[in-house]
C-alpha cells in the first residue's frame, strides 16, 4: 500500500519574513503594549492591563494610563472566532467580579449531559468520563462573546484595530520591539493596485501574542528563541456548523465512534445555543492514518445519523466554520512563554484542555496573568525576558497547568486506536493521571504516514448536507478574488499527496486536476489545518477570510 510522508512535502516555516531585524518606518505607532489576536486571551489581556494602569494613574502612580493597541485580523471583531462551545465561567468572573453570569454573553446555562458511542445506525449511551462533565457551565458563541469583550476593551479607552493582521515582529538582538502589519491591495501576482495600503509599523515596550491556534509568530518566535517543548504541539481539526433546529434539544450531547475509523482520535460535540439554535461539530486529531479521511465530509455523514437528523431536518444551516486545537496538553508546552519584550498567551501557548474541550477560560486567565506580568514589568522599568519570566511562574502555578498536568498523557494515549486508547484514559482517570507513570512519546503531526486508498463517495443533497463550496458560503467569506496566495506549497507534489491536501482542507482550497494541485486561495477560512500538514499559511489582507456570527 502506498503512503505520503506529510512533512516529506512541507516547506520549513519561512522565519526570515516572520522575524525582521529592521528599524520600524518613519511613520511607526508607538504603543506600550501591543497585543496580537482580539480572541479571549488577547481582549482579556488588554481589559485587565487597562484597569490595572488606570487605577494606578487615578491613584498618581505609575505608569498612568497606558496607550494599549489590539491587532485583529479579522474585519470585525469575532469574524474569525469559532469554538464549541461550553464554557467554564471562572476566568470571567476573575476579570468581572461585580457582574453575575447572568449578565455574561453566554446563550444559557448547561441543563443535562449525555454521551453515546455511535455506530452507523445506532447511539448507545454511556456514563460521561468525568473530564465531560459541564454542570456549572453555559453554552455559548464565541464570537458573541468576543464581541462583548471588545465592547468592554473599548469602554476602557483600548485601541482595537480590527483588519489589521500582523504580518511579522520587528526584533533588535534578541528583544521583541513591535509588529508590521500586512501591505493590503496587492494583486495576484503581488503587484500594488490602485487600491495598494503599505504596512504599518507599530512599537511597543510589550507585545503579546495572542494569535489562536497555530500562531504563526509565535512558532516564529520560538524556533527562532529556540525555546523547546518536550512533545511537538499536535492539533485537531474541528469543523462546526450552526443550526436553526426542527426540535428543542435541551442537553448537551457528545459522542464517540463512528464516523470515525477506530485509529482516528475525535469525537462530537452538539449544543443547544437557545432560540432554536443548535451547534454540531466533529473534531478529529490530525494524526489519523488514512489519506482520505475527510473532516468536513465526516460531518455531512453524521448529520444523517438516527441521532442528530431528527433536530436537523426541516431546520436550516445558519452557519458553517473551520477551526484546528491545540491538543498536545502539558508535554507540548514551551519551557517557557516569556522572552525579552514578549509574552505568548492562550491557544498560542498550548493552553488547551482536550479530554475536557476546554480553552476559552485557560485562554482568558493566561492574559489576566499577562496583563499582572506587563503591569508590574512596566512599574518596575524592566521589560527584560527575566523580568516578564514572571508570567511562567505565575502560569505554572495556576489552575491551567494542575489541569493539564492532570491530563498529560490522556490525549497521547489514543495515538495507539481508540479502544487502547479508552483503556488507558480510563486508568488515567482513576489514578489522576499517576498512570502511566512515564510521558507517552508523541511525533508532530506531518510525521504520522497516511495510507492511500480511494475515498468513499459521497454527495451531498443540498438541504441536510453541503458541499464544501457551499460550506465556504456559508461561512460568510468573501475574499477578494484577485488577492495574492498566502499559502506556501512545498516541493513533489504527486496526484496522491493533491488528493490528500484535498481531503485535509475543509474549504475547498485544494484540488487535484489531472496530476496536478489546483490552490484556490480566496476559499480559505484560516482554519490552519494546512500549515499542520499541508502547505504553509501566512497572514494575508486585512479582512480576508470567514465572517463568522454566530460560532
Ligand atoms: C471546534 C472547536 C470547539 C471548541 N470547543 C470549546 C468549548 O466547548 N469550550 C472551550 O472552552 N473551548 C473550546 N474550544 C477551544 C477555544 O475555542 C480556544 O481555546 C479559544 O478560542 C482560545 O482563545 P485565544 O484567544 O487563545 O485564541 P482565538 O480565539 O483563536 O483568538 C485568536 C485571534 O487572533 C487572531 N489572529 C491570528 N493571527 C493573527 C495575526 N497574525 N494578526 C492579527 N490577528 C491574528 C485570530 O483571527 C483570532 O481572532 C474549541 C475550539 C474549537 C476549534
Ligand atoms: S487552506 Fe489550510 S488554513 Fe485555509 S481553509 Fe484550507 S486547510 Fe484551512
Amino acid at each position: 500500500m502506498s503512503t505520503v510522508l506529510p512533512a516529506r512535502h512541507q516547506r520549513p516555516l519561512p522565519l526570515d519574513r516572520l522575524i525582521l531585524s529592521a528599524q520600524p518606518g518613519p511613520e511607526a505607532i508607538e504603543m506600550d503594549v501591543v497585543i496580537v489576536g482580539a480572541g479571549p486571551a488577547g481582549l482579556a489581556c488588554a481589559i485587565e492591563l487597562a484597569r490595572l494602569a488606570k487605577r494606578e494613574g487615578e491613584a498618581g502612580g505609575n505608569p498612568g494610563e497606558l496607550n494599549i493597541a489590539v491587532l485583529e485580523k479579522a474585519g470585525s471583531l469575532g469574524e474569525h472566532s469559532l469554538s464549541g462551545a461550553v464554557v467554564n465561567p471562572r476566568a470571567m468572573r476573575e476579570l468581572f467580579p461585580d457582574l453575575k453570569p447572568s449578565d455574561f454573553p453566554f446563550r444559557r446555562p448547561v441543563a443535562g449531559e449525555a454521551v453515546y458511542f455511535l455506530t452507523q445506525g445506532r447511539a448507545q449511551r454511556i456514563p460521561p468520563p468525568p473530564t465531560m462533565h459541564n454542570a456549572g457551565y453555559y453554552t455559548a458563541s464565541i464570537c458573541e462573546i468576543v464581541r462583548w469583550l471588545g465592547e468592554r476593551a473599548e469602554e476602557l479607552g483600548i485601541n482595537l484595530f480590527a483588519g489589521f493582521p500582523v504580518d511579522a515582529l520587528l526584533v533588535t538582538g534578541d528583544t521583541v520591539r513591535g509588529v508590521r502589519t500586512t501591505p493590503s491591495g496587492l494583486s495576484r501576482e503581488g503587484e500594488p493596485t490602485a487600491d495598494y495600503t503599505e504596512p504599518t509599523d507599530l512599537t511597543a515596550r510589550i507585545t503579546v501574542l495572542a494569535e489562536g491556534t497555530r500562531g504563526m509568530l509565535s512558532q516564529a518566535w520560538r524556533e527562532w528563541q529556540r525555546v523547546g517543548t518536550t512533545n511537538p504541539q499536535i492539533f485537531a481539526l474541528g469543523v462546526k456548523e450552526v443550526w436553526e433546529s426542527a426540535r428543542p434539544l435541551d442537553r448537551v450531547i457528545h459522542t464517540l465512534g463512528w464516523p470515525l475509523p477506530n485509529d482516528a482520535f475525535g469525537g462530537s460535540f452538539f449544543y443547544s445555543l437557545g432560540q432554536n439554535q443548535v451547534a454540531l461539530g466533529l473534531v478529529v486529531g490530525l494524526d489519523y492514518h488514512e489519506a482520505s479521511l475527510d473532516v468536513h465530509e465526516l460531518v455531512q455523514r453524521l448529520k444523517l445519523h438516527p441521532l442528530f437528523r431528527p433536530y436537523l431536518e426541516g431546520g436550516q444551516l445558519l452557519e458553517w466554520g473551520a477551526k484546528t486545537i491545540p491538543e498536545g496538553g502539558y508535554y507540548a508546552l514551551a519551557e517557557r512563554r516569556s522572552g525579552d519584550g514578549v509574552l505568548i498567551a492562550g491557544d498560542a501557548a498550548g493552553f488547551v484542555d482536550v479530554p475536557s474541550l476546554k480553552g476559552i477560560h485557560y485562554a482568558m486567565q493566561s492574559g489576566i496573568y499577562a496583563a499582572r506580568t506587563i503591569f508590574d514589568a512596566l512599574k518596575r522599568g524592566d521589560t527584560s525576558a527575566g523580568s516578564l519570566a514572571a508570567y511562567d511562574r505565575a502560569v505554572d502555578e495556576s489552575y491551567i497547568v494542575a489541569d493539564l498536568y492532570r491530563t498529560r498523557n490522556m490525549r497521547l494515549a489514543f495515538k495507539d486506536g481508540l479502544y487502547v486508547g479508552g483503556v488507558k484514559a480510563g486508568l488515567m482517570t482513576l489514578t489522576r493521571g499517576r498512570f502511566p507513570s512515564a510521558r507517552i512519546e508523541m511525533p508532530e503531526d506531518a510525521a504520522a504516514p497516511r495510507h492511500v486508498a480511494p475515498a468513499e463517495p459521497f454527495t451531498p443533497d443540498g438541504k441536510l448536507t453541503v458541499g464544501k463550496l457551499d460550506a465556504v458560503f456559508k461561512s460568510g467569506n468573501a475574499t477578494r478574488d484577485t488577492i495574492p496566495s498566502h499559502l506556501l506549497v512545498g516541493p513533489d507534489i504527486t496526484p496522491e499527496v493533491a488528493d490528500f491536501y484535498s481531503h485535509v482542507c475543509p474549504a475547498g482550497v485544494y484540488e487535484r486536476v489531472g496530476d496536478e494541485l489546483r490552490v484556490n486561495p480566496p476559499n480559505c477560512v484560516d482554519c490552519k489545518a494546512t500549515d499542520v500538514l499541508g502547505p504553509r499559511w501566512t497572514p494575508r489582507e486585512g479582512g480576508s477570510g470567514p465572517k463568522y456570527r454566530l460560532m
